[in-house]
């Protein structure tokens, strides 16, 4: 099978994970490897450059390998599309001994070891998964990034009391859930149990997924102490992403929490691929929502939006 065209398009992602390592100590390491700091529009070869959007993350040729890396085995880099870093960054996590976080769809962990480095590994991070194996998945994944924050729990989110004590400190709510997985043209950040066959995509399969999706933001919107609440899919149709968002805005959950989305100014405003405006119930909605075109974005086809609760706008929401 002729591989897709648009993977030429994506560089190889690599994120310094901050628990193990420091990006001038991969910096070095790369060079000691013989790779050489380049430009951003010259990456070939044996070139590398620093990410502008996203800290601790490097661009390589689309080719490099990095699974036979010694950094890579020890944890010290993950492998990581560009865009699927957003949603940790987005929501930036609080970093102190008293906070708590949830990522509620987690397996093969990727967003927890970073939501993990943004928290330094401070407070406590549950992050939960339904499937078994893929939660061994993640507990593998998260002891070698030396997350020590996280609680993992195997369980259905959907299950997760709200009003369960446990979770009571929790005020930030990562959401990556299962998508059609339509947006995704370079597997190699996805080699790993990939979820999702997205070459068989029909409308049946997106509303049932749209129905669980937004059954997910609503129960998220539950959790008493929640402020901010961070959705993302590795989906291009609108059916899972913008069409999904404007349903969870206007449902009971979130006129009783008072959520609205956040503003641009909190979403990597610097990002310039928004929400489709006609998409959505109303144009103004759509700079507050991140997508990534497969390809022409140098990446993965991606989707992010942020749900904030009303009250909190007003005050810096971190
Ligand atoms: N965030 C992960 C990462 O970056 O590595 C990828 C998450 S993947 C898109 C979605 C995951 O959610 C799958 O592992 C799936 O088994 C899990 N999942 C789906 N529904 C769930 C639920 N109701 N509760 C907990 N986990 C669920």
């Amino acid at each position: 099978q002729p591989e897709d065209p648009r993977v030429a398009k994506i560089p190889r992602y690599v994120r310094v994970n901050s628990l193990l390592w420091t990006a001038e100590e991969a910096t070095q390491s790369f060079i000691s490897r013989g790779f050489t700091p380049t430009s951003p529009e010259a990456i070939t070869g044996q070139g590398f450059v620093k990410d502008h959007h996203v800290p601790d993350l490097f661009l390589f040729a689309p080719q490099t390998q990095f699974h036979e890396s010694a950094a890579y085995k020890a944890g010290k880099l993950i492998l990581q599309d560009k865009a699927s870093c957003f949603p940790a960054i987005v929501l930036s996590p609080p970093v102190s001994e008293n906070g708590a976080v949830i990522d509620a769809t987690a397996a093969p962990g990727n967003k927890t070891s970073h939501l993990s480095a943004l928290m330094r590994n401070t407070g406590k991070l549950f992050a939960f998964e339904r499937d078994q194996k893929r939660f061994s998945t993640l507990q593998y994944m998260l002891k070698k990034a030396g997350c020590r924050n996280v609680e993992t729990i195997n369980t259905d989110f959907l299950n997760v009391s709200p009003e369960d004590e446990k979770y009571a400190a929790v005020t930030h709510i990562l959401l990556d859930p299962s998508c059609s997985g339509s947006g995704i043209v370079n597997r190699l950040d996805y080699l790993l149990e990939p979820e999702n066959d997205n070459d068989s995509v029909d409308t049946e399969r997106l509303n049932k997924l749209a129905s669980f999706q937004l059954s997910m933001i609503k129960h998220a919107m539950k959790f008493p102490g929640v402020v901010k609440i961070v959705y993302s899919t590795c989906s291009i149709h609108a059916a899972e992403n913008e069409r999904v968002v404007c349903q969870a805005l206007k449902s009971e959950e979130a006129q009783a929490a008072h959520y609205t989305l956040a503003p641009k100014e909190i979403v990597l405003p610097d990002w310039p691929r928004r929400g489709i405006p006609e998409e959505m119930d109303n144009f103004e909605q759509a700079p507050s929502v991140i997508r990534c075109r497969p390809g022409d974005d140098a990446t993965n086809g991606f989707f992010v939006a942020c749900f904030i609760k009303t009250s909190q706008q007003d005050v810096q929401v971190t």
